[in-house]
């Protein structure tokens, strides 16, 4: 039994894809199948829009539809186009958010944003260093040191097509400088927050 979506709050959060093109150290994914000791995340394969849009429901009664991990949702980038579009034609107010790595311009080999115009209200980008160096010792990339300035570059082309954006780093003491990426984040123009290193919060 696998679980496409979990709940926190009154945000319902979609889980579409074990696939990342980052393999962080602090990954939920390296400790724990399961999440909040409620949930099986680990998919045994990929769900498909239909039975996404059936596990939604009636989106009106969340205060966000969330796209999210286990794995980087944007990998499966015209699945959550279509579920958009179909959130969005039912209820045009439902809130919609990705949480993303940031990577997708660099998977494509092209600029995807445009692509989520007018479907995708907020989008939260983990940036997690104050370089590429850091980046890759905490993130493990795929790719490379290509990656911390392609992540720098799709939160800058991001603010063109997004409405709201912000940019987050996991608060993991002495690993990230957190005053230098804030520093980083402010001069993007967009919204620095701090997330909660998962063990302190959800590994039960
Ligand atoms: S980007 Fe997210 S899903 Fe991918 S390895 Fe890092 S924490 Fe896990």
């Amino acid at each position: 039994m696998q679980n496409i979506s979990y709940k926190i709050d009154n945000s319902l959060y979609l889980n579409i894809t074990n696939r990342c093109t980052n393999a962080c150290v602090f990954c939920i994914r390296n400790k724990n199948r399961d999440f909040n000791g409620k949930y099986h995340l680990w998919l045994d394969y990929e769900p498909a829009t239909e039975e996404i849009m059936k596990e939604i429901g009636d989106s009106s009664k969340y205060k966000e539809i969330i796209f999210c991990g286990y794995g980087e949702p944007l990998i499966r980038l015209s699945t959550v186009i279509e579920v958009a579009k179909e959130i969005k034609k039912k209820d045009p107010k439902t809130k919609i958010r990705v949480d993303t790595n940031g990577h997708a311009n660099l998977f494509y080999q092209r600029n995807v944003l445009p692509e989520l115009k007018d479907l995708i209200d907020v989008m939260s980008i983990s940036l997690n260093a104050q370089n590429s160096e850091v980046y890759n010792s905490i993130c493990n990339s795929f790719f490379g040191s290509a990656a911390f300035d392609a992540v720098i570059d799709f939160i800058k082309e991001a603010k063109k097509y997004i409405p709201e954006v912000e940019a987050t780093v996991v608060g993991i003491p002495n690993a990230i400088n957190l005053e230098k990426a804030k520093s980083i984040v402010e001069g993007l123009g967009v919204k620095y927050r701090v997330r909660t290193y998962y063990e302190d919060e959800y590994v039960k």
